[in-house]
């Protein structure tokens, strides 16, 4: 297959400031170079390409909107479009970014202390230092505020006992952003360092989605934490609530990226395919699949572009970011179905990105809220009803 061609069917292109398409090209490329040759063997082997996270970061994509701390200072739509070019590499590459950008260095600059702020915004920046971000609780996913784990003050210490799950990144991360209830029943978020005592993890395995990503249990047992540890600005769901929006933004960009590259190597295997002595791009119901795919990728770039917009403006609400996200995702998982169908047969080996896409995007549904929890979230908006059984 020829080198990625590029999908805008609507030249949104003309929309981009010269300044966000050069940002975007240099993501690109360094994808193409950098990321594409290697991801197969490391989506085989359940491993992330570790060496390239410093490089990432040179790259600028850490933090790319936060000013200060060596951070870009870019706006919206240039993150925006950071995320759709990782993800076109892998939905794991762009998670670690997330992650990083929006689920560690986001409630560091925002609810952390200045100490906390100069210790890790710099180092996490340059790729030299990885976060992740502990939520999810064995038994507590899509309802975060009935998480167990605790933190009690003991002296000069914070106190954290429970489990988190499914967490990006977990074992390989410096710091843990960590969010448990202290006795007032109310929830705040601590920063917990690798190597604390009674601080473990371990991996899952056996993942059939984001095999090119590390996935991990936190676990804590006793484990003390010094008290300028924790957050100091913010208290209740509204602390992890107020990252997940902002990863859940980058995340309905990078969709759009895993959409494009399935569509765009669909659409070549069905120009070169023969069948029947004609190319498969040649039959109507071949066509059917690849102008849906292409329909509905324009539109979910639209959709990013003003939300983005109305990010930089500060008039995004995160219901719209919950619409962007739902919508693309599905959108991008429904085309990485039908690029596999118009593969066939070769549709099912990695050789080809668009199996790899198409399972990724499985966890994507899933994770930062899923597909249903956005629909109620956008209900309850409309209705002014809440839907959540609660
Ligand atoms: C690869 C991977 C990486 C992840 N990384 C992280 C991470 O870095 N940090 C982190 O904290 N978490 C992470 N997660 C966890 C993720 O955010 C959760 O899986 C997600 O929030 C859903 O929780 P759950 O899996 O417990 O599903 P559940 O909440 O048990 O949901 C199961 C099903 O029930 C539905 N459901 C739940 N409640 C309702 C309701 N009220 N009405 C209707 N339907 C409902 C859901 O939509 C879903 O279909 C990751 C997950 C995966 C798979």
């Amino acid at each position: 297959m020829e080198k990625f061609r590029g999908v805008d069917y609507y030249a949104i292109e003309g929309l981009l400031s010269e300044e966000e398409r050069m940002i975007r090209d240099a993501v690109r490329d360094w994808v193409e170079a950098e990321f594409l040759p290697v991801v197969a063997e490391h989506h085989r082997a359940g491993t992330f390409p570790l060496s390239l996270i410093p490089k990432l970061g040179e790259l600028g994509v850490f933090g790319a909107t936060l000013t200060g701390y060596g951070c870009a200072g870019l706006n919206n739509v240039a993150y925006g479009l950071i995320m759709q070019e990782l993800e076109r590499g892998d939905s794991g590459l762009r998670s670690t970014a997330s992650v990083q950008s929006g689920l560690v260095m986001y409630p560091i600059y925002t609810y952390g202390s200045d100490a906390q702020k100069e210790k890790w915004l710099p180092e996490m920046a340059r790729g030299t230092k990885i976060g992740c971000f502990g939520l999810t609780e064995p038994d507590h996913g899509s309802d975060p505020g009935g998480m167990k784990t605790r933190a009690r003050r003991q002296g000069d210490a914070y106190v954290l006992n429970g489990t988190k799950l499914w967490i990006t990144n977990g074992s390989i991360a410096d710091v843990a952003v960590v969010w448990a209830k202290e006795d007032d029943g109310e929830i705040y978020g601590y920063l917990v360092e690798r190597g604390t005592p009674g601080f473990s993890t371990i991996d899952i395995h056996g993942k059939f989605s984001m095999r090119a990503s590390i996935t991990s249990e936190l676990s804590f047992q006793d484990c003390r934490i010094p008290l300028e540890n924790k957050f100091p600005k913010v208290k209740g769901l509204r602390g992890p609530l107020g990252c997940l929006n902002q990863a859940r933004y980058g995340i309905a960009w990078g969709a759009v990226g895993a959409a494009m590259a399935c569509y765009d190597w669909s659409l070549q295997y069905a120009q070169q395919r023969i069948q029947f002595a004609k190319p498969i791009a040649s039959f109507q119901l071949v066509q059917q699949k690849l102008v849906w795919m292409i329909t509905e990728i324009t539109k979910a770039q639209l959709l990013c572009l003003q939300l983005g917009r109305l990010k930089d403006e500060g008039q995004a609400r995160p219901q719209q970011v919950s619409m962007a996200k739902m919508n693309n995702v599905q959108m991008a998982l429904d085309t990485a179905r039908l690029a596999r169908d118009v593969m066939g047969a070769a549709g099912i080996v990695d050789e080809h990105p668009v199996i790899r896409h198409m399972m990724n995007l499985e966890t994507v549904n899933t994770y930062e809220g899923t597909h249903d929890i956005h629909t109620l979230i956008i209900g309850r908006d409309i209705t002014g009803l809440d839907a959540f059984g609660v």
